[in-house]
């Protein structure tokens, strides 16, 4: 029986004082949710503080990106060790801004997503098609050569240890919502291109749906048989909105 995953990409939001006013409010809320599991991926400057913050409550940490090497001359970079060091358990990898404004190839995606399993997190591997590419019908061929890309280097076992979340870029902080229908056809492709592979694996992972998810339209898209909760932006930044997307899930 797969358990719900929501979780929150803070994206570059957020002061220490809106972190610390945010996880409070999380915090207080946290221990009510008790059927689903709560992540929170802040910038990385922030993680330690957030952490420490979670302390004695049930919210995770994860990270919003990750270095595709373990140490050296990367300028700029964080490691999946330092990451881990840092109290995170999740890294995001291939979220749409990343691979659209700063040019991550399906390739770079992957080995970030392997760096990922060596340092011992938990992969959160985002997937999904530009709104041109639904408009053309080639949204499975997108979402499957991103999946591939994962696939080829690391073998479908290495998704034993993994989050997906299918975010459809046109759908992500633009207010609109793919239905609960389109968003449950993406996620039955997934599960099953991936049960092709390894049934266990397919019938195991969760996948998150992504996309301008908000309280008042969660509990219908969680309802999904293939959606096991959300990867949240803008609507995670607001205990009490998170906190009643995280209810949904339960
Ligand atoms: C995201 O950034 O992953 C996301 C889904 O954003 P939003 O919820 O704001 O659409």
């Amino acid at each position: 029986m797969r358990r719900k995953l929501v979780a929150g990409n803070w994206k570059m939001n957020g002061s220490l004082q809106s972190i610390f006013t945010l996880m409070e409010g999380l915090k207080a809320g946290a221990s009510s949710i008790t059927g689903s599991d709560i992540a929170v991926c802040p910038p990385a400057v922030y993680i330690p503080k957030v952490v420490g913050l979670a302390d004695g409550s049930a919210i995770k940490v994860g990270s919003q990106n990750i270095c595709d090497q373990d140490s050296g001359a990367y300028t700029g970079e964080i490691a999946g060790s330092m990451l881990k060091e840092a109290g995170c358990q999740y890294a995001i990898v291939g979220h749409s801004e990343r691979r659209a404004l700063y040019g991550e190839s399906d390739a770079l995606v992957a080995a970030r997503f392997a760096a990922a399993r060596r340092a011992g997190l938990t992969p959160i591997l985002c997937v999904g098609e530009l709104l041109e590419e639904r408009e053309n019908g080639t949204t499975e061929d997108v979402v499957a050569r991103q999946l591939d890309a994962v696939i080829d280097l690391e073998g479908v076992s290495a998704l034993a240890d993994a989050v997906i979340a299918y975010e459809p870029v046109w759908a992500i902080g633009t207010g609109k919502t793919a239905s609960p229908e389109q968003a449950q056809e993406v996620h039955a492709f997934i599960r099953n291109k991936l049960a092709a592979a390894d049934a266990t694996i397919a019938e195991n992972i969760v996948i998150q749906y992504g996309g301008s998810v908000k309280a008042s339209n969660a509990a219908e898209l969680f309802g999904m048989p293939d959606i096991d909760g959300g990867l949240i932006g803008g609507a995670a930044l607001q205990a009490d909105e998170f906190l009643a997307i995280c209810d949904a899930a339960q």
